[in-house]
């Protein structure tokens, strides 16, 4: 006899608010998803430091360490697991700061049962590293004087080097797979971020192209790569070699 052994889904929920940290994790529950809580970023650092989470969802206002610490620590020890941060509505620059850390994705508070749980699988998925399609794609382009290393996650050039979240990274392979097209934001969140209703309404894509575009200012050329397609998305303009 086959048995399928099939792990469950383990998610880590940081978030110092009791209520809404039972709640995500009954939710999760509901889910067939096993869900473990942490009321602080300290408490987050051990469970993250044992491992075998498969996403976390991140509270960025946190006592004891604050959630872009956790963010930052993780990415910084080479931790991939996705991350959804938890952000106050109107706190812009949290959302920002998060992506630049690493945040895979971010939804504001209040937000919806429904919404959330999307935004769950659509990351677990994780089509991402830009689709099967692009797998064997160059990962190393050269524009002009620069070389975008979409493996090392950097974009490097006789005046120096910029890191790349893997997200962004993800972004760039997709755009670059398809230059001179236009990219919709909806094609995006689906081969991107792997959310199979492209209709979710979030902000994520434009953030995080806003958030890139703002990186790659610094790089030699750099600010004509990513243009905009009015009523449809974005498209890589930049001249690939
Ligand atoms: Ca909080």
């Amino acid at each position: 006899t086959l048995l399928a052994v099939e792990r469950t889904t383990r998610i880590l929920v940081v978030e110092d608010e009791a209520p809404i940290r039972e709640g995500l994790e009954s939710l999760f529950g509901t889910q067939g998803m096993e869900a473990l809580g942490a009321p602080d970023g300290e408490r987050a650092l051990e469970l993250l430091g044992a491992g075998g989470f498969d996403l976390v969802v991140l509270d960025l206002m946190l006592p004891r360490v604050p959630g872009l610490e956790v963010l930052r620590r993780m990415r910084g020890r080479g931790d991939p697991t996705p991350v959804l941060v938890l952000t106050a509505r109107g706190a812009e620059d949290d959302v920002v700061a998060g992506l630049e850390a690493g945040a895979d994705d971010y939804v504001t508070k209040p937000f919806g049962v429904r919404e959330l749980v999307a935004r769950v699988r659509g990351l677990l998925r994780r089509p991402s590293r830009a689709g099967a399609e692009d797998a064997q794609a160059p990962r190393r382009l050269v524009l002009g004087d620069v070389t975008l290393d979409l493996d090392a996650l950097e974009v490097r050039w006789a005046g120096g080097t910029l890191r790349l979240t893997s997200r962004e990274g993800d972004l760039l392979s997709f755009l670059t797979a398809r230059a001179h097209r236009a990219v919709t934001r909806e094609e995006l969140l689906v081969e991107v971020w792997g959310y199979r209703d492209g209709s979710i309404r979030t902000r994520t894509v434009d953030v995080h192209v806003q958030q890139l575009r703002a990186k790659l200012r610094g790089v030699p050329g750099g600010e004509e790569w990513i243009g905009t397609v009015r009523g449809r998305g974005y498209r890589f303009e930049g001249e690939l070699a």
